[in-house]
């Protein structure tokens, strides 16, 4: 595809109209409402807790079943009137969203749920879910008339933020901060997309305060998950379009693997949205899926509904939080969708990466296989109905991740070149 996210129509968005279609930016702790253009990040009032919530005026927006269908355009920018943007871009310069989502008729036989569905989002461009949340901060990047771009990660956001930057025809800047044991795929991305990247001795707790910080101080544009308040806005995008290829079906479960619990909400939202519109009948009960090691949202869920930080540890980086960021919202978001949460092992997920690549041909990343971990938990304790329609999201692409993928599914067969070591290996 042609670079053609021209200096021009950069120009023009960063001009642009209002946004009639947004009511306000509403404080998750204060209840406060803020004007869209009056605030960058989060509750003045509130602090780093005071995530906003982009709040939409329904009736303003003219998108509806009919005019997605005469859309040809296979990314999520179909769904623009639906997002906090000024106007919809013309020849975007990576293509983010309308990924597959597979009927996977060997899982289906396997574990007897006749209509369970894979969303494959590792098809986004830099391979993860992320690219959702990043081609909207980008957008919302250039209206701010940011040069530099930053944001802490545990790698998914990252890649995906400095490959966003480095698409687009301008030439912004990106600093990264990301924790040092991050998978080296992740590295490799950021560093092929010319980022800056500071690998932290630390968490990606640390990297995450110290990416608000050095933001802060130097001016940067931040793209920080449950700060930023346009991400779940561009994650939520994954909603529309599991429901668009279902003909408008809202399933009856989904199942999310959850780390800072902003790509729940983002779901969460993105089947609101659509109920508000008259395009779906009701939300789905939202399962979160998180690792053993880091299942402080399960923990709220489960008891009084705070979130406390854990110790987190897990083979699965990109859902490994000790605080989850989004927590106090994917809490409410899960409980609304009257869902609930589980967890598994680093066993279950490893298990699951084998098992989504054998069966499903989907390759995926340890955070992008604990929904089907999850799935396959619930159907051993025969909490599923086999009638019922369900789909689990694959977050990230397993390439991202090779080590644990070895770990997973084993090594090859180191053979001479002879045909009589093949027959002895398979006994012929
Ligand atoms: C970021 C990420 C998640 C978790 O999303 P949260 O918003 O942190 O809950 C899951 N899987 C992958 C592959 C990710 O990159
Ligand atoms: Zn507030």
């Amino acid at each position: 595809m042609t670079p053609l996210f021209t200096t021009l129509t950069m120009k023009k968005i960063a001009r642009g109209k209002k946004m009639e279609q947004i009511k306000a930016l509403r404080c998750l702790k204060c209840g406060k409402e803020h004007q869209e253009n009056s605030v960058r990040y989060t509750c003045p009032a509130c602090g780093v807790e005071g995530i906003l919530e982009v709040l939409y005026h329904y009736d303003k927006i003219s998108i509806n079943r009919e005019s997605l269908k005469a859309d040809r355009d296979p990314s999520l920018w179909r769904y623009s009137p639906l997002l906090p943007i000024k106007e919809r871009p013309i020849n975007p310069p990576l293509q983010v969203g309308w990924t597959p989502l597979y009927p996977v008729e060997k899982m289906r036989r396997e574990l007897g749920l006749k209509k369970l569905f894979v969303k494959d989002d590792g098809r986004n461009p830099t391979a993860s879910l992320k690219d959702r949340a990043s081609a909207i901060g980008l957008l919302k990047a250039v209206e701010a008339g940011a040069k530099i771009l930053t944001c802490a990660s545990t790698g998914n956001a990252a890649s995906s933020w400095a490959g966003a930057a480095a698409a687009s025809s301008l030439d912004f800047e990106t600093i990264i901060f990301l924790p040092e044991a991050a998978p080296i795929a992740k590295i490799a991305q950021l560093m092929v997309f010319g980022a800056t990247v500071f690998a932290v001795k630390g968490t990606y707790d640390d990297a995450f305060d110290l990416a608000i910080e050095a933001s802060n101080a130097f001016g940067w544009y931040n793209r920080n998950t449950a700060y930023n308040p346009y991400l779940v806005e561009g994650k939520k995008t994954v909603a529309y379009e599991i429901c668009e290829q279902l003909n408008w079906n809202a399933p009856d479960k989904v199942l999310v693997s959850v780390g800072d619990g902003c790509i729940v909400s983002g779901v969460y939202k993105g089947f609101y949205d659509l109920k508000e519109m008259g395009m779906i009948d009701h939300i789905p009960q939202l399962i979160a899926v998180q690792a053993e090691g880091s299942a402080s949202i399960m923990n709220a869920l489960e008891g009084d509904g705070v979130i406390r930080s854990v110790k987190a540890e897990t083979l699965a980086d990109s859902i490994s939080v000790s605080i989850p960021r989004n927590g106090m919202m994917a809490v409410r978001d899960i409980r609304n969708s009257k869902g609930f949460a589980l967890s598994v092992s680093d066993e279950e997920i490893l298990e699951a990466i084998a098992y989504t690549g054998k069966h499903g041909g989907v390759f995926a990343e340890p955070a992008g296989a604990t929904s089907i971990a999850g799935l396959k938990k619930l159907i051993e304790q025969q909490k599923l109905d086999p009638d019922e329609s369900i789909v689990a999201i694959v977050t990230g692409n397993g390439l991202k991740d090779v080590a644990s993928a070895v770990k997973a599914a084993g090594k090859p067969f180191s053979i001479e070149p002879k045909l009589e070591n093949v027959r002895q290996v398979l006994g012929l």
